[in-house]
């Protein structure tokens, strides 16, 4: 795993007062080696040979959301997702399966991003703050298809 990500991780945790600890590092490890949002009951599979007990892990998630490390997905009927912060691991979007539920991610070509900006600039002139968006491709994933 890329000392690069720890290191950023573990900056955001002091500086919001809290400490890097194993459980909240091998969270993180989780999330960056799945590549895709995850639910907590999927982190700990992941984890299986790992001492992550399941109480923790649900207050260690949090607290690394509280931290701006992890994102508390928006996407999908369950929020108990949980991936990267997109600054980490850079701006995206998720396909979610309307069946099983799974999400994963994917990316958009520059020039959707770029007007997708323009759209923000345009309803900033009309009084909006925009602070972001997301896009949500739903179907079903190859599993349920
Ligand atoms: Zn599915
Ligand atoms: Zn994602």
């Amino acid at each position: 795993m890329s000392e690069e990500l720890h290191l950023l991780a573990s900056r955001r945790l002091r500086a919001a007062g809290m400490r890097y600890s194993k459980s909240r590092k091998a969270i993180v490890e989780v999330l960056a080696m799945a590549g895709r949002p995850l639910t907590l009951d999927e982190v700990l599979a992941f984890e299986a040979d790992n001492d992550l007990a399941q109480s923790s892990v649900y207050r260690n998630a949090t607290e690394l959301v509280e931290a701006g490390v992890v994102k508390r997905l928006a996407s999908g009927n369950d929020h108990n997702r949980f991936e990267l912060d997109d600054s980490i691991i850079g701006h995206h979007h998720h396909f979610v399966c309307l069946i099983c539920g799974n999400i994963e991610d994917f990316e958009v070509p520059e020039y959707f991003e770029k007007e997708i900006l323009e759209i923000e600039a345009d309803l900033a002139k009309k009084g909006f703050l925009v602070e972001g968006h997301t896009l949500d491709l739903q179907g079903r994933c190859h599993k349920c298809s």
